[in-house]
């Protein structure tokens, strides 16, 4: 079988860090096991054409969120063998799930192996915006010590309300992680928790409408569905607390592009921080690259070298199990059998 994983490029890291199993020169660190069990893998960089010309003859197709080849119903329909599409991470969106589903290929992720990576990337992006870091950071490198600006904008985060929308694995672990700070967690989710999951978090259910007005802060942590796409946009913004800032490491496209910059500049949003684009990489001319009061950072939250051997050894895994014709690990699964099985995104996926 042919297996066919796109990867960012590791460039001299590749050589120095073979801990960056993520990056295409180290092929997820899987080269050994695939070609042992009798099987090829092709490890590229090239998203577009490069992946094109693989297409045809794949059995399998690995990418991650941080680099993603966009798997959509045109390629899927150019891929006769193509039977799994596996996501080196978590958040399957760069993959057409109802185009996988019509033509019964499986969608798998690693659920779990970077959410802890991602919750402290929300943490520390919420202190960065909360206490104005990046433009202090800014004027040390530029030889400046103009307190006063810096400081106008700066606050502390204890007393404020903290929004999470998408209440999962990693908004759990945000809301962990933000309790020693003395803050009020309200949270949105399709699933309410049990009350006495709330209580060991910390945190209470609202309705969106009515927590987006009260937070000083809110936590986006859904995935990208039809219902979540450009869910936030000038409406939503319009909605909220006006100076709030938002973290959103969940997908770029969970936000419309140009309402946000609206938002930043007219004040309405403090400061926005994202990890996560689109289409990524995103161009040098991205509007969110020169947007007022950003901390953006280029979707490294989940891929920390802990998270990187995580998410690789999860995808050992699933082609251990597929190489022999075993279920996948149910926790994983997207798609399967023709449908949308994963909770987190199948009410969105329903015909
Ligand atoms: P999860 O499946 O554990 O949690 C997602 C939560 O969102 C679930 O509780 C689900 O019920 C909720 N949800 C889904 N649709 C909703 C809707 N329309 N309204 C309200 N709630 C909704 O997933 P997770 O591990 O917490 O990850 C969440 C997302 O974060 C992923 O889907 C992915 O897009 C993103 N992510 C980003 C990175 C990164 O590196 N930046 C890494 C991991 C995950």
């Amino acid at each position: 079988m042919k297996i066919v994983a796109v990867l960012y490029p590791g460039g001299e890291a590749a050589k120095t860090t073979p801990e960056l199993l993520g990056c295409a020169e180290n092929a997820l660190g899987l080269r050994e096991m695939v070609e042992a069990a009798g099987h090829e893998l092709v490890s590229i960089t090239d998203a577009g054409a490069g992946l094109d010309a693989h297409v045809p003859t794949a059995d399998v197709i690995i990418a991650t969120p941080f680099w993603p080849a966009y798997v959509m119903r045109d390629r899927i329909e150019k891929a006769p063998n193509l039977k799994l599409l596996l996501t080196a991470g978590v958040g399957s969106d760069h993959f057409d799930l109802a185009a996988a589903a019509d033509h019964n290929v499986t969608v798998a992720e690693v659920t779990g192996s970077n959410v802890v990576s991602v919750a402290e990337h929300v943490v520390m992006m919420t202190l960065a915006l909360v206490r104005n870091y990046i433009p202090s950071y800014q004027q040390v490198v530029d030889g400046l010590w103009d307190i006063g600006t810096v400081a106008a904008r700066s606050h502390d985060l204890e007393d404020k309300t903290v929004g999470i929308f998408g209440m999962g694995r990693i908004g759990q672990r945000v809301a962990a992680r933000l309790k020693p700070f003395d803050v009020t967690v309200y949270y949105h989710d399709q699933r309410r928790m049990t009350t006495t999951e709330e209580q060991v978090l910390g945190c209470r259910y609202l309705p969106l409408e009515k927590m987006l007005p009260i937070c000083d802060v809110l936590s986006i942590n859904a995935p990208l569905t039809p219902a979540t796409q450009e869910m936030f946009n000038r409406e939503m913004f319009a909605k909220m607390k006006r100076g709030v800032n938002v973290v959103n490491t969940a997908r770029g496209r969970i936000v419309h592009a140009e309402s946000l910059v609206e938002a930043l500049k007219s004040g309405q949003l403090a400061g926005y921080a994202g990890d996560v684009w689109y289409p990524q990489p995103a161009p040098a001319d991205h509007p969110w690259r020169s947007m007022p009061n950003h901390a953006m950072t280029p979707h490294v939250s989940g891929t920390t070298l802990e998270a990187q051997k995580r998410y690789a050894d999860g995808v050992g895994d699933c082609l251990e199990r597929f190489f022999k014709g075993q279920a996948l690990d149910p926790d994983f699964l997207i798609v399967d059998g023709g449908k949308v099985v994963s909770p987190s995104y199948r009410s969105a996926y329903e015909k």
